[in-house]
């Protein structure tokens, strides 16, 4: 070990990050924790090299060895999503988003996607970021009771004649119905994108269906629920034609259109360890102790919501089919941010979030966001999740006693002892 030695600094805030990670409760959704052979392939010397191109093409010499890597990725990524291309470089979910704006749109043209409030992601089309300012974004939002509104989105398509359909969020406790949304962007002739960044895991272990042989390109990131490192791949199906070849933006063209989004259009040099990292990962997933992991998210998820239900915490869409759930907090009377600070000081770390029509703003909204991929990944069953939501019900009732909420940091403590993380890891 050669950090602690030439870095002190940067050692100790590692070894306090991991002290934070090992004892306290992880539960934003969008989090996991990586395996230890996920983290020895990130932390490799694919860091070196440069190998801009894709595998068999690159502009850099001495690409052997990487272009083993980037294939096994890439191979691995079509057989568990069971597409014919797999595009393994954005460096992040964004990335991959903007890049499949950039390889089916020109600039001013249309796209739909779902309102950040109301579970959709920033890249789907928020004024303030990329996809909003240089495509005309027209924003869906769900039905009263929180649910994703097919017709709804069907009356916007018809009207707006969008090219590009995004579907998928970071903030909705349903399954969604890629058939439906497959039928909005048919009727308006449109690329279905089908982001499933949240759901991939279990998209692997057959909890959530699948959009592939449905949509036109799938974007996930790699770091949520599929527990790979952080990263983002870009999932579709077609002919990839030979380079330099002038191609028309048609659905066959799809695969050519990615890659060269990717690079030249906004990457260089892919992240070889990162490349590594997925490849691990994605072997990971196939196998079938995957499954179980997935199903053990889904039944952790549902055990949580039914004890805040019970505790009279308000749910949207009443529950969760997946590995999340949103929580408005107007009838506890605290705000989303007030909640999170409280159970950040009892050893809990989950975001506030908005809730559907938000009454509120977006930097204190009504709701926080919960989810149990990474308490799963730990190993934790329903028996857990009954005492957590337990906590989570004392820790926002008592949002502003401090020693009630030190005491049940002090019990956090004692529950995430028992489910050791990285046991011989230190920097
Ligand atoms: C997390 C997420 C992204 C973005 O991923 P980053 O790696 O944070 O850039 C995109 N879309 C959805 C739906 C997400 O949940």
């Amino acid at each position: 070990m050669h950090l602690n030695k030439i870095d002190p600094e940067v050692s100790q805030a590692l070894n306090r990050e991991l002290a934070r990670e090992q004892e306290g409760l992880e539960m934003i959704p969008s989090e996991n924790f990586v395996s230890e052979a996920v983290l020895e392939a990130l932390g490799s010397i694919g860091t070196n090299k440069y190998s801009e191109g894709y595998p068999g093409a690159r502009y850099y010499g001495g690409c052997e060895w990487v272009d083993v890597i980037e294939n096994l990725a890439r191979d691995r990524a079509k057989a568990l999503f069971g597409v014919n291309h797999a595009n393994v470089q954005p460096a992040s979910g964004c990335a991959a988003n903007i890049a499949t704006m950039f390889a089916l749109l020109e600039p001013g043209d249309t796209l739909m996607g779902m309102n950040l409030f109301f579970g959709g992601h920033m890249t789907h089309g928020l004024p303030v970021n990329f996809s909003g300012r240089y495509y005309k974004s027209v924003q869906y939002t769900s039905a009263p009771d929180g649910t994703m509104d097919f017709e709804a989105m069907l009356s916007l398509a018809l009207e707006h004649k969008p090219k590009l359909v995004i579907v998928g969020a970071t903030a909705y406790p349903r399954i969604i119905d890629w058939q439906k949304a497959r039928g909005v962007a048919d009727a308006v002739g449109a690329f279905l994108l089908a982001d499933v960044s949240h759901v991939a895991g279990l998209i692997v272990s057959g909890d959530h269906p699948s959009p592939a042989g449905i949509a036109d390109v799938i974007t996930t990131t790699t770091h949520k629920t599929l527990r790979g490192p952080r990263g983002a791949m870009i999932l579709c199906n077609g002919n990839p034609s030979t380079p330099l070849k002038k191609v028309d933006v048609s659905r066959e063209n799809i695969p050519t259109l990615i890659d060269r989004a990717i690079i030249p259009g906004l990457q260089g040099g892919p992240h070889n360890h990162q490349t590594a990292a997925i490849a691990v990962a994605l072997k990971e997933a196939a196998q079938p102790d995957f499954k179980e992991y997935g199903h053990q998210i889904v039944k952790n998820a549902k055990a949580l919501a039914s004890v805040l239900v019970r505790q009279g915490f308000e749910l949207v869409t009443g529950g969760t089919d997946n590995h999340l759930m949103v929580v408005n907090l107007t009838n506890k009377n605290v705000s989303g941010k007030q909640a999170e600070r409280a159970l950040s000081l009892a050893g809990i770390t989950v975001n506030k979030n908005t809730v559907p029509f938000e009454p509120r703003t977006p930097f204190d909204p009504s709701g926080i966001r919960l989810g149990t991929p990474a308490l799963t990944t730990r190993g934790m069953h329903e028996a857990e999740m009954e005492t957590i939501g337990s906590w989570i019900d004392e820790a926002i009732t008592h949002a502003s006693d401090e020693t009630k909420l030190a005491s049940i940091k002090m019990s956090v403590k004692e529950m995430t002892d028992r489910f050791p993380l990285y046991p011989n890891l230190t920097y």
